[in-house]
This record gives structure tokens, C-alpha cells and sequence, in this order.
């Protein structure tokens, strides 16, 4: 039954996997709105050239990882990658220039083509902020504490840590570009393929390189702080001051480059080392040039995205579900009485599963594996008397209780 496998990458969140996952997001989403950052929701695809441009023709989502495809009408589209662009887009299109600062919340699935392993799918799952029209240090404070808080919501302060880095500005990265190109050339032969191509369009991204050979290669590269711009310099000092200043602890990783053609200065990501390879569960940093780089006008922004499912791997706290009261009908004639009292359970708020099918033993064995609190049972005795038999499902205790007061007497006990 080849047709009914899965795609490659793609998963299915049952519901356990559903329920952790809602977890993660409702944290993240009440730590954001709480800090004004108001959840927006963008289309799943987008046109193609919102992100071919944006990203970077060299990056590695927009050369390999893209879910591209023409519509019927010829237009051509993309599964979104990630979101900032359509953020961005939707922050154009929406006329939204006037509302600066603009704080968003987000989640919701990415499509990336990527070789699939633990932590890494093609399908997967991203919550994400991004703060439009904030241009001082001060913001990528506020957007990293922000994550913090997020990471710390979910039990991981002591589990990730933050890594932090400047790309410094334009005139920065020109200067470093030039002295970068020189070291990397001289040992062209010791790079992968990718990166030979990397260092004629775009040499930075090589700093970002998995590849064993490259990273032996980058170990010894000159380094991007030695050609900071005062200005460039001043920003990051300012930046990491106020994470100091509120007693958010951090390494400086020089190594640290972001994937995507539109960051400059701050970058930074939370890792974790319970994850193996794919340890970093955070990522963002500032895009200044992103929405002048969309045709908008010149308007600062900064963000971050973290992976969902790497965050289920290590998030604490889930709760587990709310345990159901089973209502059970013996036979075909309590079925309706039954389902009422359900749906009038469910109106007092109480969490009320129905089951008419089956013996009674079967449906008793439901009722343990749903972790049911208490079961009422419906007989055609109990009817005529209209009551139902009540039975607390730990102590295994069971009483005769009016069907009127069924609803009253277990939400007390719940
Ligand atoms: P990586 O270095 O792992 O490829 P990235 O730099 O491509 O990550 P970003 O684009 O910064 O990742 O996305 C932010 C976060 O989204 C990552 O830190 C990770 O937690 C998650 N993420 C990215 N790609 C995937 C994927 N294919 N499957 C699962 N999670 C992912
Ligand atoms: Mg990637």
C-alpha cells in the first residue's frame, strides 16, 4: 500500500503529539501577547519571487530547499520556508507602515526540502515573532528577552543557551567580505563544492557551512569583529549591556552567521546539546534591509523563529488531558436519555464521552483506557427511576443518583 505512506519528512501528529504541540504554542502565545506581540496569520504559500528575492538567490532555501510550483492559472507559488518575508509582504500590502512599531506573533507550518532526520522534516512546525519599525539596540534586547521567556515558560532555561553574534553593518561586511575572500581562495581546494560556488556569490554564507571540510577551514578564517564599523561595534556593545542588564546570559559565538541574505547585526539562536545535530531550537536576528529590499520604505526590523517540533523534544510541563466522565447507555432505549445528559454534562462544563457501541464489559474497558473519572451508567431500571448509576472509576465505589442532579454532583468532584 505504497500510496498510503506518508511524504518523506511529513508527520502526523496524533493526539498526544497534538496536544504537546498545542502546548508549545499556547505557551509561546500567551508569553507574546502578554508582551504585545498580537498573533497574525499569513497564507501557506505565497508568490515564488517573495521569497526567491527576499532570501537570497544563493541561499540554501531558495537553491535547494523550496517547495515551488505553477498553479492552473501559470502563476508560480512557494510553500512558505519561513515567515518573516510574508510577514513583511503582508505588512506592505496591508498598508501597515503607518503602525510602527508592529509586533507580531506567529505559528504554523513551513515546507522545507530538506534530507530528513531526527529534528529535521520537511513539513514542520514554527513559532515566531517579528518587531517592525524598532531600530535600536534596545529592541533586540526586548525580542531576545522575549524568547527567554518563551524558552523559560517551557522548562528550558537551563536546558538551551544563547549564542550571539554581529554581522555588523553594510560598510562592515563589504570591508570583512574582501579580507574573507582572500583567506577563503587561497584554500578554495580544502571547500566543498557548495562553498566554491558560495565564494564567488556570497562568501559570509560559507561561515554557516555544516560541511566538516569547511568548518576546518572557517576555524582559522580572519574574523568579522576585527572589521566592525564603530558604529557597527557600538550597537552590539549596547545590545549585549542590556541583556547583562537583565541578567540574560549569553556566549558571543564569532562563528554564528545567519543562513538568509537580509541579516545585519545582531544574530543570535538558542541551543541545545539533548538534541544532537540539530541543536538549535531558536534563531532570529535584525533585517534592516528586508523591507526597503521588498519595496517598502526603509524600516528596521528584528525576529525570531524557533522549530516546534525540536521544542516538543525537550519542552516540561505539558499537562496531561482532562479526564472525561463516560456516559454509557445499556441499551438501545437509554441511547438518547444518555446522549442528552452528555450534551448536559458538557454544557456545565464538564468533559462528557459518549459510547453506545458494545457490550457493557467492552465499553467499561473504554472507559479505563479514555482514563475516564467516573462513568454513569444508563440501564432500562435506572431509567424508569430516572436516575443512572454513577461509578467513581479509581475506587471503583458506584450510587444511584437522580439523573437532575448527575451534572451538579460531578462537577463538584471534578
Ligand atoms: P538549521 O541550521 O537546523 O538548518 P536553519 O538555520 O535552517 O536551521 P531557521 O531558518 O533559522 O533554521 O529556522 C528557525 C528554527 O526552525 C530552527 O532553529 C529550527 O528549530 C527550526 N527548523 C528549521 N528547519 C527545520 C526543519 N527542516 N525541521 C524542523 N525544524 C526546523
Ligand atoms: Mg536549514
Amino acid at each position: 500500500m505504497t500510496a498510503l505512506r506518508p511524504v518523506r519528512g511529513t508527520k502526523d501528529f496524533l493526539s498526544d503529539d497534538s496536544r504537546k504541540r498545542r502546548f508549545v504554542e499556547d505557551c509561546a502565545h500567551d508569553v507574546a501577547v502578554r508582551a504585545g506581540f498580537a498573533e497574525i496569520a499569513t497564507p501557506i504559500f505565497e508568490f515564488t519571487h517573495v521569497f526567491a528575492r527576499t532570501l537570497g538567490d544563493t541561499s540554501d532555501i531558495v537553491t535547494k530547499e523550496m517547495y515551488t510550483f505553477q498553479d492552473r492559472s501559470g502563476e508560480s507559488l512557494t510553500l512558505r520556508p519561513e515567515n518573516t518575508a510574508g510577514i513583511v509582504r503582508a505588512f506592505l500590502s496591508n498598508n501597515l507602515t503607518q503602525q510602527l512599531p508592529l509586533k507580531v506573533f506567529y505559528r504554523g507550518p513551513m515546507f522545507r526540502y530538506e534530507r530528513p532526520q531526527k529534528g529535521r522534516l520537511r513539513q514542520f512546525h514554527q513559532i515566531g515573532v517579528e518587531c517592525l519599525g524598532a531600530g535600536t539596540p534596545i529592541a533586540d534586547v526586548e525580542v531576545i528577552a522575549l524568547a527567554a521567556d518563551v524558552l523559560a515558560r517551557l522548562g528550558l532555561k537551563h536546558t538551551v543557551t544563547l549564542e550571539i553574534n554581529t554581522l555588523g553593518d553594510t560598510e562592515s561586511r563589504s570591508a570583512y567580505r574582501t579580507v574573507l575572500v582572500d583567506y577563503l581562495s587561497a584554500r578554495a581546494e580544502s571547500l566543498s563544492e557548495d562553498s566554491r560556488v558560495r565564494l564567488q556569490q556570497n562568501p559570509l554564507r560559507i561561515l554557516d557551512s555544516k560541511d566538516a571540510g569547511d568548518r576546518a577551514v572557517v576555524a582559522e578564517a580572519p574574523s568579522l569583529e576585527d572589521h566592525l564599523s564603530a558604529p557597527a561595534q557600538a550597537f552590539f556593545a549596547e545590545a549585549l549591556a542590556g541583556l547583562d542588564a537583565l541578567g540574560i546570559g549569553y556566549r558571543v559565538n564569532r562563528q554564528l552567521v545567519r543562513g538568509l541574505d537580509y541579516y545585519c547585526h545582531t544574530a543570535f539562536e538558542f541551543v541545545s546539546d539533548a538534541l544532537g545535530a540539530q541543536g538549535t531550537v531558536l534563531a532570529g536576528g535584525r533585517y534592516d534591509e528586508l523591507v526597503r529590499q521588498m519595496g517598502g520604505p526603509p524600516t528596521p526590523g528584528i525576529g525570531w523563529a524557533a522549530g516546534v517540533e525540536r521544542l516538543m523534544m525537550l519542552a516540561e510541563g505539558c499537562p496531561p488531558p482532562p479526564r472525561p466522565i463516560a456516559v454509557l447507555p445499556l441499551g438501545a432505549a437509554e441511547a438518547c436519555t444518555a446522549l442528552a445528559l452528555a450534551r448536559e454534562l458538557r454544557q456545565e462544563g464538564l468533559i462528557a464521552e459518549f459510547n453506545a457501541a458494545g457490550g457493557l464489559g467492552k465499553r467499561m474497558k473504554w472507559a479505563n483506557r479514555i482514563n475516564a473519572r467516573a462513568a454513569v451508567i444508563l440501564g432500562s431500571d435506572e431509567l424508569a427511576r430516572q436516575v443512572a448509576t454513577v461509578r467513581d472509576m479509581d475506587s471503583g465505589t458506584q450510587e444511584d443518583v437522580a439523573l437532575a442532579e448527575i451534572a451538579g454532583r460531578l462537577s463538584q468532584s471534578s
